[in-house]
């Protein structure tokens, strides 16, 4: 194992409607001794990268002693999944780089203060977008994350076009999950064909600009595409979830997906498939195996 990712808690700034962790926000934060104790198993056993996550990793009252913690125990890469709001503030932001290397993934859904305030249900927006902008002036290494969702798509562009403008150089698309919202799921959840459309567009008008894009089955991105799908970790993530139960990345696939009609495709054995709702939801009438590799 090279990598752990560990959630922090599920206290969250933010309150996102299609928060995949939205019924576990009672569970506010892990125990310190639980999570030191993690991350000393880890580095014994020459786990040299560390993701923190959550909820948001960067309210946590503990974040700046355990960075150190993990950089005591020989951890060389830090990176931080974030909305990015505490970034706005520039003291913490220079304290956070004392700690490089260190990168960041900012999740950032919708381009106006009004549909943020909508869809995350706080007024979190000019925050986010500060935090960016302080990222681009400390020369901070990071992507931004964008969840695909129906309410978005109309959006894409202008999203873009806004991160152009504050000079961000990459974006990770990260296809909606959906089983937290299955009340809700046909409002939430679009079709995998009809947002690869509009990327295959946005990727014409952009580039000079890095996309990569997660949780679509390569199948359905097709050899247009698959030069811009997201490296899967399968075996070596860890993630400490509710229940202080520990997942690898390949026990939560095994978990949520299903591989309907997959049968000789040739990317298999390196793809998440498509999510267990969404089969039941929407079928699997898109996924067509592959017989020979395309070229990337
Ligand atoms: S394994 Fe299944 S879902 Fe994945 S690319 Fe192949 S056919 Fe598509």
């Amino acid at each position: 194992m090279d990598m752990l990712e560990l959630k922090l808690g599920y206290a969250c700034n933010n309150n996102c409607v299609f928060c995949l962790n939205k019924e576990k926000r009672y569970y506010k934060k892990f125990p310190v001794k639980f999570l030191k104790n993690k991350i000393n198993i880890s580095a014994q056993q020459g786990c040299e990268r560390l993701i923190l996550s959550g909820g948001e990793p960067l309210i946590s009252l503990h974040l700046f002693d355990l960075i150190s913690f993990a950089k005591s125990r020989g951890y060389k890469k830090l990176e931080i999944h974030t909305n990015g709001r505490m970034l706005s503030y520039e003291d913490f932001v220079k304290k956070l780089l004392t700690f490089s290397p260190i990168g960041f993934l900012v999740s950032f859904h919708f381009p106006t203060p009004l549909l943020y305030m909508k869809y995350s249900q706080v007024d979190g927006f000019d925050q986010t977008i500060n935090g960016i902008k302080k990222l681009v002036k400390y020369r901070c290494g990071f992507t931004v994350n964008t969840v695909l969702m129906k309410p978005n798509l109309p959006y894409l562009k202008e999203i873009v076009d806004l991160l152009r403008n504050l000079k961000a150089k990459s974006i990770q698309y990260t296809f909606i999950d959906g089983h937290n919202i299955l009340p809700e799921y046909k409002k939430f959840v679009p079709r995998y064909s009809q947002v690869v459309k509009i990327l295959e567009k946005i990727i014409k008008q952009n580039p000079d600009f890095q996309i990569k894009i997660r949780d679509i089955p390569t199948c359905i991105l097709k050899k247009q595409l698959i030069n811009h799908l997201a490296p899967i970790h399968f075996s070596e993530r860890i993630n400490l979830t509710i229940g202080k139960r520990f997942f690898t990345s390949e026990g939560i696939r095994e978990m949520q997906s299903v591989y309907p009609n997959c049968e000789g495709c040739v990317y298999r054995s390196n793809c998440f498939g498509i999510k267990k709702a969404y089969f039941q939801i929407y079928g699997s009438d898109e996924l067509k195996p592959v017989k020979r590799m395309w070229k990337e």
